[in-house]
């Protein structure tokens, strides 16, 4: 036998690491395919096989497989891994991306059929709502009663279904909002090719009206000749414009893989419809179904865990997973007193499995809402811990909180140019560029400040009537919040600050999906703020962190919502703030009752199965939300979750009292034995504790701004005390003398 021969019925290497089903999904390369399973069942790995597996057997070239991703940071792995198991062949000209980047690419192409020229621009949601609101300027459209934020989130929504002007029909429209937008919808869609552009949703419907034009059917014809294999991961997460753009495309080659989980569906508050997986064996005859059902990521544990959670849900395909896998460790489950000791309590736990040899780099913590990652960041940054939050800024980079401190920085600090600057129009007071530079140019030939400058000139005649008003507001505002400063308590100050600035009320009257998000980051920030002595040591505090960056390429724990995990690993993973209304969020309940509650359960299920071999879930009985302390409950998560896997922590063993307490669930709580009866949470036990510093609660203690008050909570080094004149604060025990 020839060894050439030999060589070509070797099996090649990549099939080898894969079991039958996985197989079998790999070698069906024609027809339509659809492989649907659970968490770590090796689906994106099945995905990037089969893609190397197409182009080793030579039934394709790069260029003609369109593959779709969910982050640009997962088609970069993945053509990373097809290369690798290609022998490192060059990954250009291929057609792997996300849906918005492939489609982007598709319309310069084309751009022409729908009135644009290949330049176009890609607005973001700032561009949408200022072209919005010029819109509803000439209409004469009230835009306090109907927000231009509002009507841009309705068209994107109409877009995420597919639909154009022309196709909205009566039964989209839920009252006077939606007529409006409807109204709007075409003179928008008008204006935007005026200028040359096109919004997130227009990428793929432009596309849609493209390929479905009967005038250009040469353009589909050639995508049809073009691609040869469609492919797209996360399936459960697609929309129906996603939808019908891969259907247009694969209807060619009828060659389509999909792969996906429908109890993974995360993104339904995005138009994302899971209804798309049922779609696909109506619309492509003789699809195939693979199920895989072997886990291969996370102990057993684990997958118990979440197999059970998950269960609770009623609309689901339903889907058997095992794992060949050991034991493992069971989920630790915790309860601690607050979220300033949950973030002590689990960068403990980090530090010490870091000393047993996990690396940082294998470690996440994935939180529900992202103001949860503050006191985390606060933590890491104490400890010297390297972390980075992935699909966002860290807390104190956020926009939202910029602008706050900008305040705050001016206030403390009237020549703070910079900060003034980045304010003195946010939220928009009609002061312009122009305003600004006439304002700097003043200072400069002055050599005064920004704020000094606007003194000056408004003492003058050479403003316009209207900007110089304006201005003298500003700093009438910025005065008095100044004369405040040693006469009330720096928190309270910032919250006075937001309220009167009108910088709330901005937030509050912005509709997009964020904004409810960054009301709640202020909130956190404020609180944050009394754990500092002045606003003064707050803000060097700020500063500090903010210099603390690092950008070395040490391993560092991830920190980042659930919804950006999607799809990623870790060896061990920390899931906090598991409590009623936190997590399942009580925004989402109410808004969709029981299917956002499902979709709630269906993070919980994402979250654990992120988990390799360890698993630490918490919850604490006093979360400071939206500004106020708020009696927590465990969220009913937390009781779904089956005892025999379960390591419930009380405060014996490695923490002492003072660090944690056991809080009770809504109907019965947990310890290390299983389950005990209901306990309601008025008789949650009080631990007695002590400050690292010998205070404990009863203590009369002094104050230097607040005065003489009474320690009624300990934690570490803070205290609550019940001050005689100043009401319930929170402070740092180095502040207070023993009375
Ligand atoms: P998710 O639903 O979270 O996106 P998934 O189904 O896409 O998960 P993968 O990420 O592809 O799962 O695989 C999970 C882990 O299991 C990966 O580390 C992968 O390398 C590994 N794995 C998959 N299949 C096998 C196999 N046959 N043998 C060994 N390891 C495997
Ligand atoms: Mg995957």
């Amino acid at each position: 036998m020839s060894s050439d021969l030999f060589v070509v019925n070797e099996e090649p290497p990549y099939l080898q690491g894969l079991n039958a089903a996985q197989r079998e999904a790999v070698e069906t390369v024609d027809g339509p395919l659809l492989v649907l399973a659970g968490a770590g069942t090796g689906k994106t790995r099945v995905l990037t096989t089969r893609m190397g597996h197409i182009l080793q057997i030579g039934a394709a070239f790069p260029g003609q497989i369109l593959a779709v991703t969910f982050t640009n940071k997962a088609a970069q792995e993945m053509k990373e891994r097809v290369s690798a198991l290609l022998g490192g062949q060059p990954v250009e000209g291929w057609w792997l991306g996300t849906f918005h980047s492939l489609a982007a690419r598709m319309l310069r192409r084309h751009a022409d059929h729908v009135g644009l020229s290949s330049n176009f621009t890609i607005l973001d949601d700032d561009d949408q709502v200022r072209l919005v609101k010029q819109l509803m300027e000439l209409q004469n459209v009230d835009q306090k009663k109907n927000p231009p934020k509002a009507i841009v989130a309705i068209i994107s929504r109409w877009k995420d279904k597919g639909l154009i002007p022309s196709d909205v029909q009566g039964n989209d429209l839920n009252g006077d909002l939606d007529r409006l937008a409807l109204s709007l919808y075409h003179p928008y869609q008008e204006r935007l090719k005026s200028v040359n552009a096109c919004d997130f949703g227009d990428l793929l419907l432009h596309m849609i009206t493209i390929l479905k034009d009967p005038k250009h059917s040469e353009i589909l014809a050639d995508y049809h000749r073009r691609f040869k294999y469609v492919m797209v991961d996360e399936y459960q997460d697609t929309n129906v414009a996603q939808y019908l753009w891969l259907r247009l495309l694969a209807k060619g080659s009828n060659n389509i893989c999909c792969v996906g989980d429908d109890d993974q569906s995360i993104y339904g508050w995005r138009g994302a419809e899971v209804e798309n997986i049922l779609r696909f064996e109506k619309d492509f005859e003789g699809a195939k179904i693979i199920r895989l059902e072997e886990n291969y990521r996370s102990t057993s544990n684990i997958l118990s865990a979440a197999n059970a959670v998950i269960s609770n849900n009623s609309n689901r395909l339903g889907k058997e997973l095992f794992t060949s896998d050991q034991d493992g460790e069971k989920i630790t489950v915790r309860g601690l007193w607050d979220g300033a000791a949950e973030a002590r309590w689990a960068c403990e736990e980090m530090e010490a499995l870091q000393s047993k040899g996990w690396s940082a780099g294998q470690m996440a913590v994935l939180v529900r809402t992202s103001f949860q990652m503050r006191e985390f960041e606060e933590r890491f940054i104490q400890l010297g811990l390297p972390y980075r939050v992935i699909g966002g800024p860290r807390f104190y980079e956020r926009k939202e909180i910029r602008d706050a401190l900008a305040y705050l920085r001016v206030v403390a600090q009237k020549n703070d140019d910079l900060a003034l600057e980045r304010i003195i129009n946010v939220p928009k007071r009609g002061l312009g560029d122009a305003t600004i530079q006439t304002l700097y140019a003043h200072g400069r030939a002055k050599q005064i400040s920004l704020y000094d400058s606007i003194q000056d000139l408004c003492q003058t005649d050479e403003l316009r009537p209207k900007v110089k008003a304006t201005l003298m507001r500003v700093i009438d505002d910025f005065e008095r919040w100044r004369s405040m400063v040693d006469n009330t308590a720096h928190s309270e100050l910032a919250g006075t600050i937001l309220d009167e600035s009108g910088y709330l009320d901005m937030w509050k009257a912005d509709k997009a999906p964020d904004a409810p998000g960054r009301l709640e980051n202020l909130k956190e920030l404020v609180s944050a703020m009394e754990e500092f002595e002045s606003l003064a040591v707050f803000l060097e505090h700020i500063a500090l962190v903010l210099d603390n960056q690092d950008n070395s390429n040490q391993p560092s724990i991830t920190l980042m919502t659930l919804h950006g995990a999607k799809g990623l690993e870790f060896d061990c993973v920390f899931l906090p703030g598991w409590e009623e209304g936190l997590f399942p969020s009580q925004r989402s309940m109410d808004e969709n009752g029981i299917k956002g509650l499902e979709e709630e359960r269906r993070l919980a299920y994402v979250g654990i199965t992120r988990a390799r071999k360890k698993a630490f879930i918490s919850y604490v009985g006093n979360r400071r939300m939206h500004g106020s302390w708020v009696n927590a409950i465990p969220s009913r998560f937390v009781e779904e979750l089956p005892a025999g896997h379960v390591e419930t922590q009380t405060e014996t063993g490695m923490y002492s009292a003072a660090r944690s307490v056991e809080v009770p669930s809504r109907s019965r709580h947990w310890d290390s034995s299983g389950m005990r009866t209901a306990r309601s949470i008025e008789s949650r036990p009080e631990i007695e504790r002590v400050s690292e510093s010998g205070f404990s609660r009863g203590d009369r203690v002094f104050h230097q701004k607040f005065g003489n008050g009474t320690i009624i909570h300990v934690d570490g080094q803070k205290l609550d005390i019940a001050f005689d004149k100043a009401g319930k604060k929170r402070v740092m025990d180095s502040f207070v003398t023993q009375n």
